[in-house]
């Protein structure tokens, strides 16, 4: 891996701060890194600098724009497996699943190069012979984001690539986890000619007065939030005093359902990736299989087989499925779920058992709905298995959640695949597709998993506001026709 920048990076330049905190990594306990830590001076630091290269960024052409995050993104593709490594190194991702981390985070970037050229407005039929009516759609201003360590580069750019695009600055503040990840992609955007102030990067170890000063000073004009809903709930309070615009992308409890006329290899085989990619650290990730009772023993026995052949250990091995969860908490937080199953007369199928940051991945059968498993997300590779017998039993237990992110289902049923895709409480539905997200289609939640939507088009909306703009023409001699 090669070295990245440990110092904040605002208004253009590295700024070196006396207090630092350690980023360890999952992988190997005792190497660290230690990284500027931001406080209330650096925030109002960067709220100047934001504030002024708006005024310059948010008049710049779309084209302009456009060749900047388009240099950006081959600036990305180009360290490519750099950045691949810094991922595996911060979080734990295993190495395969951080390259394809960096291939989403390229296609993002290029697609927002793009399609800014494409923000229009419209012109409306006037009633009044003398006036003529436009709509504009302007960038909405400065906005503070705040990322979490699951994807710290695809989610980071999924964030910044359409505000950019739109013409607002960024102040970026990444997870205390994974802070180097989102430094050298601010040292890209700079090698890209990204202008001074447009992309500021703040690592802290206490984010809450960081983040409490920005949502109460009127220069930040939204808040773009990846994280869990507590904390989103906490943004969102913040947000009123100055009408903050929002887009909450929070946490999920993704339902899978499989029933009896299913294609039962493609369902175990993308169910397996649904629950096990990054660990089951995704909010998409599938937190509850539920299998038609028919077919219920020759799934649970197809998916354990499936289970058997993954590989748990260090993320840098290139043969390596599941890596070490984030941190000892997480790993506190799988055996309390797991064990509070347990008590309730829940039966372990396989796994149970952790190394370290390791945890295998787990089935549990003869659930208790009671189960905190299924309340909370899990977040590590948990899985509960349970039966359901009719379609409506199904989407009743699919729907009993507060959270709303991702469902999926598994049917050769046309008729089925809409009746339940329409009746799911969900922003994401992948249908017989385990792993539905790509860069140009909406990704957001309802309920408690969330406000807006990161992608496609959509995404770039999210940072323009309407301006509507009505001219009435001097009175002029009426030609003579
Ligand atoms: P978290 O909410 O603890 O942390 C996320 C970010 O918020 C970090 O940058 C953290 O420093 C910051 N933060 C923490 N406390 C804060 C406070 N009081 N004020 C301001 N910022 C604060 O979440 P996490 O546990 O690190 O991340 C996992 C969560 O993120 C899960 O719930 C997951 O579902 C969710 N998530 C959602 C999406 C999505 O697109 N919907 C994507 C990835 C992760």
């Amino acid at each position: 891996m090669d070295s990245a920048p440990t110092s904040a990076f605002m208004d253009g330049c590295w700024t070196n701060i006396e207090k630092q905190f350690v980023v360890r990594s999952p992988s190997n306990q005792q190497a660290v890194i230690e990284v500027s830590d931001c406080g209330l001076p650096e925030a109002e630091q960067a709220l100047q600098a934001t504030t002024r290269a708006f005024s310059t960024w948010s008049r710049t052409t779309a084209y302009q724009r456009s060749d900047i995050l388009r240099r950006w993104a081959e600036r990305i593709q180009d360290q490519a497996e750099n950045l691949a490594q810094r991922i595996t190194w911060e979080m734990g991702k295993p190495i395969r699943q951080s390259r394809s981390e960096i291939h989403t985070a390229v296609t993002l970037a290029r697609w927002y190069g793009e399609e800014c050229k494409r923000i229009t407005g419209e012109s409306l039929p006037s009633q009044f012979p003398d006036k003529r009516l436009q709509i504009w759609k302007v960038p909405v201003g400065p906005v503070f984001a705040i990322t979490p360590w699951n994807s710290p580069v695809s989610m980071v750019v999924r964030k910044i690539a359409p505000a950019l695009a739109a013409g607002c600055t960024v102040i970026l503040k990444p997870d205390e986890q994974t802070p180097t990840c989102a430094l050298r992609l601010a040292e890209l955007w700079a090698e890209a000619e990204g202008p001074a102030g447009t992309l500021q990067v703040l690592p802290s170890s206490d984010p809450a007065p960081l983040a409490e000063r920005m949502m109460a000073d009127p220069r930040i004009a939204k808040l773009s939030f990846t994280g869990s809903t507590s904390v989103g709930q906490k943004l969102y309070a913040q947000g009123s005093s100055t009408i903050k615009r929002l887009s909450l992308e929070l946490g999920g409890h993704a339902p899978v359902l499989v029933f009896a006329d299913a294609d039962i290899d493609a369902a175990v085989a993308m169910t397996i990736q649904a629950k096990f990619r990054y660990a089951g650290q995704s909010c998409v990730a599938a937190n509850r299989l539920y299998v038609e009772d028919a077919i219920l023993p020759a799934f649970t026995a197809r998916y354990l087989e499936a289970i058997s052949h993954l590989k748990v250990g260090d993320p840098f091995a290139e043969d390596t499925d599941i890596g070490p969860l984030v941190s000892e908490a997480a790993v506190q937080k799988f055996k309390a779920q797991l064990q509070d199953a347990l008590d309730r007369g829940a039966r372990l199928l396989c796994g149970g058992d952790t190394q370290g940051l390791c945890c295998s991945p787990t089935l549990l059968a003869d659930l208790d709905p009671q189960s905190r498993i299924f309340h909370e997300e899990s977040f590590s590779p948990l899985m509960p298995i349970q039966e359901f017998r009719s379609e409506a039993e199904a989407v009743a237990r699919a729907n009993d959640t507060p959270y709303g992110l991702a469902a999926y289902l598994w049917t050769r049923d046309l008729g089925r695949a809409y009746r339940i895709a329409e009746a799911l409480q969900c922003g994401i539905v992948g249908i017989n597709d385990g792993a539905p997200a790509t860069p140009q289609a909406p990704f957001g939640g309802s309920k408690l998993s969330g406000l807006g939507t990161e992608g496609g088009k959509w995404g770039l909306e999210e940072y323009l506001q309407l301006r509507y703009v009505s001219l009435r023409l001097p009175e002029e001699p009426s030609p003579s026709i």
